[in-house]
């Protein structure tokens, strides 16, 4: 079998243009959507992802403010720039670039956004409203994921899932989704014994590892959706997934390719949020 290739990208734009057509006329209405953007330090890899989220905005009308903040920036600081955040009318999402430097607590950081402006997803208030089955904001990632799986026609009810990963950004809010889309869903990590046995049994397997080319053709079952959550360079420095897509895509029913595969569906539902966070804010008015 040759796997139909899941296009991201092509995905990602169609949901980009109905989230600027929705933009525009809560615009008519008097609000255009805000997302503000913290980002501490200097690291490369950050400073792309910042830009990238500012670009988007943009494009999609949407109004956007960056807020850099030095590396040795106190703790104290930045909880009070969020707070001041907070209580912004203009800003209804709001990110905070992780990872931070070692001296600010991560957690702390993330429980001082309101749950009402976590465009993340990523607030205990909103994992666990995710968890009951609650109005909540979902994690960009995991959420892109299902869009792609609804937007290919995939249906999920019934299904075994397997997620390889239990990050909280990726793997257990990923398995969560599926859950909460009647699929029977089973956790792999870096625990888990006879990984195999487990991902064989997957009409649905999602890789969240961070290791390049991981899952090979003998942990896919002939047929299966196959899900390529990872972003890792090769040897040679090239950009690939955590699976190996050229046996795999001989074997799988459906693949997402590395890049155009996931991750432009991560930055759309960041986008995706903050247009629901303003659109909601009207509703409180
Ligand atoms: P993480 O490092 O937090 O988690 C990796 C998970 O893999 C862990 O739960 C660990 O238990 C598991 N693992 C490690 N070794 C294993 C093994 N030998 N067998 C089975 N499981 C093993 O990573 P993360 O933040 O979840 O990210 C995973 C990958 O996804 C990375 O490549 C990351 O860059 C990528 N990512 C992509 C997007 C996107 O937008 N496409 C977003 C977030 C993360």
């Amino acid at each position: 079998m040759t796997a139909q290739i899941i296009n991201g990208k092509e995905i990602a734009a169609k949901k980009k243009l109905e989230i600027a057509e929705e933009v525009a006329r809560l615009k008519t209405q008097g609000i255009t959507p805000g997302l503000a953007v913290i980002l501490v330090g200097r690291d490369h890899a950050s400073q792309t992802y910042v830009n990238n989220k500012e670009k988007t905005c943009k494009e999609l009308g949407m109004y956007s403010l960056l807020i850099e903040m030095d590396e040795k920036v106190s703790e104290e600081e930045l909880l009070g720039k969020i707070d001041e955040l907070n209580r912004d009318s203009a800003i209804h999402g709001i990110l905070v670039q992780l990872p931070l430097p070692k001296h600010i607590d991560e957690k702390k950081v993330i429980e001082t956004i309101s749950p009402l402006k976590d465009v993340d997803g990523f607030h205990p208030i909103n994992i666990g409203r995710m968890m009951t089955g609650q109005n909540a904001f979902l994690p960009c990632t995991p959420y892109g994921i299902m869009v792609l799986l609804e937007e290919t026609g995939i249906s999920i009810a019934g299904k075994n899932v397997v997620v390889v990963g239990r990050s909280n950004i990726v793997g257990k809010p990923v398995g969560q989704l599926f859950l909460n889309q009647h699929a029977t869903v089973t956790y792999c990590h870096s625990r888990t014994k006879d990984l195999s046995l487990h991902t064989n049994q997957a009409d649905i397997l999602v890789a969240a590892v961070g290791i390049p080319n991981f899952i090979k053709a003998e942990h896919v079952k002939e047929g299966a959706v196959v899900i390529d959550v990872g972003i890792n360079r090769n040897e040679a420095g090239k950009l690939c997934g955590d699976v190996a897509f050229d046996e795999v895509s001989e074997k799988a029913g459906f693949i997402t390719p590395v890049p155009k595969g996931v991750g432009p569906m991560t930055i759309t539902m960041l986008m995706y949020n903050t247009l629901k966070s303003a659109a909601e804010s009207l509703d409180r008015d």
